[in-house]
Formats: C-alpha cells, structure tokens, sequence
C-alpha cells in the first residue's frame, strides 16, 4: 500500500472529541487476545453491532476534531498514523463517492445530491452518537440517525493480530470503506432493508451488508485515482498483497467463521452479515464492478451463493 507522503488532509468533516473521551473498555481490560477479538468480533458484526440504529442521548462533539488537524497534515502523517490514515482513508472515500456518475445520476432523479457522512469520528474507548453511547466492546459502526461513522481504532490491533497480516493498511481502509458503504446505502434509500428483514441467509440484512462490502470494493479499485484539494493523489499502489489483506478481513468477519471460532455449529438462519465466501466475493466483484448496479445484492435470488 503506498501512500503518496505529499498529499496533504482535509480533516474538516472529522468528528470531535472521540479520542479525549477515554476509558479502556471492560473488553480490552480483560486482555485481548484471540478470544477478545472473537468476542469483539461477534459483538461487532451480529445483532446490534456495525449499523447501530436504537436511539440515545448522545450527541457527537461538532466542528471537527482539533488533535487530528494538528496532527494530520500530510500523507506522511498517514502513513505512521493509525489515526491520520483513517483522516486519509475518509479523504478518499468523500473525493471517489462525490464523483460517482451513477449515484449522483441515481440521485439527482430522486431531486438530491451526494451527501458525505455528516462526521466520520475515530475513537479509543467510549464515545456518543445519536445512536447511543458506543464502546469498543460495538467497534466500526455506522449511525444513520447523525449520519456518522464511528471508527474504534483498536478493533485494528484485534483485528490484525488475527489475521497475522504484516501490512494491515488495506483491512483498517476496508473497514471505514465498509462503514462508507453504509452511508451510501443510508444515502440511497436501502439502508433500512436492513431492519426489516434482520437476519437469515438471504434477508435484507444480509444484503445490505454484502453490498457494503462490493462498495468497499468499488472504491478499493478506484482508490488510486482519488486525490487531495490540489489533484495530487492520496493513495498511489494498492498491491495484491494488500488485496490479500482485505480480503482476510472480510473473511474473518463471515458468519459462518465467526460461529465457528465462537465454538457453535454453522447456523445460516443466524446470519446476519453474509458467509465468509461471500464476503469476499462481493468485496471482489466491487473491485471488479464498472457501474454501482454490478453491487445490487437485492437483484440476486441467494446473495449468500454468488
Ligand atoms: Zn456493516
């Protein structure tokens, strides 16, 4: 994964606050580790983990977050920090999803225009949302109700360890691609398919989260291509070997690999996210794919068996 260290970033539509808010979960205390990533894991990505939508007091910090625009400037910034990267990683998503003619045409018909998340917030320990109040006990999730992405960056440390991956760049952007994802869908209408129908192999849920995957996929492909304020690029390579990385993250995250790993049988009626299998090959077809149509899950009769 190269970087390009010149780029300079945008930190304006960064949440605040999220990293002063403190306090190392019970999660984390209790040592981490394989079976902490798997627990962190089940919490994230069933039930009510990943799209958060119950309501909550909680308001998220506004204007922006001080500490990463004096500390995220550049590519370079990016590159050492996890923090900065994710600063990074919201740049290029904002410049690749600003910039899809089928989503704006899409949109444009329905009389709205492309709108970003509201804040992407990167936190360690606890946070608010509208959403309610989030730990890392919940990890990445996307609140539809501030339109906002709620990145935890140590589900990364977790995350890695698992996977062994010695360059994890590409997994941590997978994941916020993931959560963008979900903003888009939020944007398009087709988000709340989710809560409709929640669980079950090919159930709106189900759905709504492989398609998440295919636009991560989308903007993995067309990652090098976006660029900072002044056209230069933000990310200049992406390597099969980072590809490989992603696509381990999307694996780990299957349903089916995390009944597995939790001790229980495979139980598709469970599912609430897609098998490891199709995590992977909608993240692949997203690479693949021309047109924002190729992620349509709800067009397919199985999306569990594409
Ligand atoms: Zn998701």
């Amino acid at each position: 994964m190269s970087i390009n260290d010149n780029a300079s970033l945008d930190t304006s539509r960064m949440g605040g606050g999220g990293g002063r808010t403190g306090g190392r979960g019970p999660m984390l205390a209790g040592g981490g580790g394989a079976l902490g990533l798997v627990v962190a894991v089940i919490l994230v990505l069933t039930g009510n983990g990943d799209v958060l939508t119950s309501g909550g007091d909680g308001q998220p910090t506004a204007g922006g977050d001080d500490r990463l625009t004096h500390k995220c400037r550049t590519g370079a910034d990016a590159a050492q920090d996890r923090e900065c990267l994710m600063v990074l990683g919201e740049n290029s998503l904002h410049d690749f999803w600003s910039s899809q003619p089928d989503l704006a045409r899409d949109l444009s018909e329905a009389g709205a225009d492309f709108r970003g998340p509201r804040q992407v917030v990167v936190y360690r320990g606890r946070t608010q949302s509208q959403c309610g109040t989030a730990s890392n006990q919940i990890g990445p999730f996307y609140c539809p109700l501030d339109e906002s992405i709620f990145i935890d960056t140590d589900f990364f440390d977790l995350m890695e360890r698992r996977l062994g991956a010695e360059d994890g760049t590409l997994a941590e952007l997978y994941v916020l691609a993931h959560e963008y994802g979900h903003h888009v869908e939020n944007v398009y209408g087709v988000l709340e398919e989710a809560q409709k129908d929640p669980q079950g192999p090919s159930s709106g849920a189900v759905r709504v989260e492989l398609m998440a995957d295919c636009f991560a996929g989308m903007w993995i492909r067309g990652a090098t291509r976006t660029t900072d304020a002044e056209g230069r690029p933000l990310l200049t390579d992406v390597t099969e070997a980072d590809v490989r990385n992603a696509m381990g993250a999307a694996k780990a995250v299957g349903d089916d690999e995390i009944q597995k790993k939790s001790g229980g049988g495979v139980d598709p009626e469970a599912w609430t996210h897609g098998s490891a299998r199709a995590r992977q090959a909608w993240l692949l077809r997203g690479m693949g794919a021309e047109s924002i149509t190729a992620c349509d899950t709800f067009a397919v009769a199985e999306p569990n068996a594409v």
